[in-house]
């Protein structure tokens, strides 16, 4: 189609690398962008109409009136945008409409956050055509409400930062309690390694009350150990800690939480001594704990991390919400088309649809194209 905007911004998906599940319970995470985008064109207009079409959607453009957007409507793609817009106004912007088309290279629904992708580039177009001057921690608030209030997903704060904060050759370390962010370098090309993403393709149905039962576990936890959220139980006294829970279907729930805040303090203070393939073991250990003790993988995870290390992978580990989505393998690159086929003939072993394979190359955050 043809189309004459004001401006193109783009937004990436994201990967975390390490810090699952930590989100909610107030502790640390470690995403970076991919360089899978998603671009939008954008112009504004004054008149109160907000026009959105998307290459990557059937049906044509959707008009929606600016003054009318309220939470609880009709669910579908638009909910996103239209989210970001409403919270934008909520928050006592002055937006009077806009035409936006956007076009999208991040897999949608795969765990890689294209949803956080979609809210965070409307975000930053219509901060920089409003002249808004919102810092980039601001916007990435913005859309998490859009995304839990308006479309009523109930997400943390990660990848909304990931998408707006991230820079390339960096992951992003961020304490989701204070909101404070540190870049710590990660340049795997330079080291001669890859990270693979493996998209299983698979997201068994089960997967949403299972996310509210652990986040209730948590939540059950802290209120046992009388602390605010399970980021303040301290590794040392961990095993303090589960001594005093009763409930034995809490204790493993906690026993990860408190294992996996300290396995992105190992992962930082590796790849800050430049240690890179030392991170390898912890992603492999951050996959065990997942599946052991917050019971959240699925037979398709744990094979692409069972042979992706027979293959002599460094470390693999599921990755995002968990009961299907994907997976990221660390591996020397001499060793990645090796570790690729490994995985891909063990899932026409097992008669699986063959996973999505790519290379995940730590990539710029949001940002302004013309
Ligand atoms: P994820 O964020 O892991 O990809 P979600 O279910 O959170 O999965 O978000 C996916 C949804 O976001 C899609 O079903 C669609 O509604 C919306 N979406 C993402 N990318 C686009 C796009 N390029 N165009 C239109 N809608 C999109
Ligand atoms: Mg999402």
């Amino acid at each position: 189609m043809s189309f004459t905007g004001e401006g193109v911004w783009e937004a990436p998906g994201r990967v975390n690398l390490i810090g699952e599940h930590t989100d909610y319970n107030d502790g640390f995470v470690m995403p970076f962008a991919l360089p899978h985008t998603t671009v939008a064109t954008v112009a504004r207009r004054d008149d109160g109409v907000l026009r959105l079409t998307s290459a990557d959607m059937p049906g044509g453009a959707v008009e929606l009136h600016v003054d009318e957007l309220a939470p609880g409507g009709p669910a579908g793609w638009t909910d996103y945008p239209a989210g970001v817009v409403w919270a934008l106004r909520e928050a006592r912007h002055a937006i009077s409409g806009a035409d936006i088309h956007y076009e999208s290279t991040v897999p949608t629904g795969a765990g890689l956050s294209s949803s956080a992708a979609l809210e965070v580039v409307t975000a930053l177009a219509l901060n920089d055509l409003y002249e808004l001057g919102l810092e980039r921690w601001r916007l990435a608030r913005l859309c998490r409400r859009a995304e839990n209030v308006y479309v009523g997903a109930p997400t943390g704060i990660m990848d909304q930062t990931a998408a707006a904060c991230c820079t390339e050759g960096h992951a992003l370390y961020l304490d989701t309690r204070d909101l404070s962010q540190r870049q710590i370098p990660f340049d795997l090309a330079a080291h001669g390694l890859e990270l693979l993403v493996v998209d299983t393709r698979v997201k068994h149905s089960h997967s949403d009350g299972e996310y509210g039962k652990r986040r209730a576990g948590c939540e059950a936890g802290a209120a046992a150990l009388g602390v605010e959220a399970l980021r303040d139980v301290p590794y040392e006294g961990l095993d303090h800690a589960l001594a005093r829970l009763a409930d034995p279907e809490v204790r493993p729930l906690v026993r990860h939480i408190v294992t996996e805040n300290h396995r992105v303090e190992r992962v930082i203070a590796h790849l800050e001594a430049g240690e890179v393939r030392a991170i390898g073991p912890v992603l492999t250990e951050g996959h065990a704990s997942l599946r052991d003790d917050f019971r959240i993988s699925c037979p398709e995870l744990d094979l692409v991390v069972e042979s992706s290390l027979a293959a002599g992978a460094l470390g693999a580990r599921m990755t995002g919400g968990g009961f299907g989505g994907s997976a990221i393998v660390l591996t020397e690159t001499s060793q990645a088309p090796t570790v690729t086929k490994s995985v891909l003939a063990a899932f026409e072993t097992s008669s699986l649809q063959p996973p999505r394979v790519f290379t995940a190359i730590p990539s710029a955050g949001a940002r302004r194209l013309s």
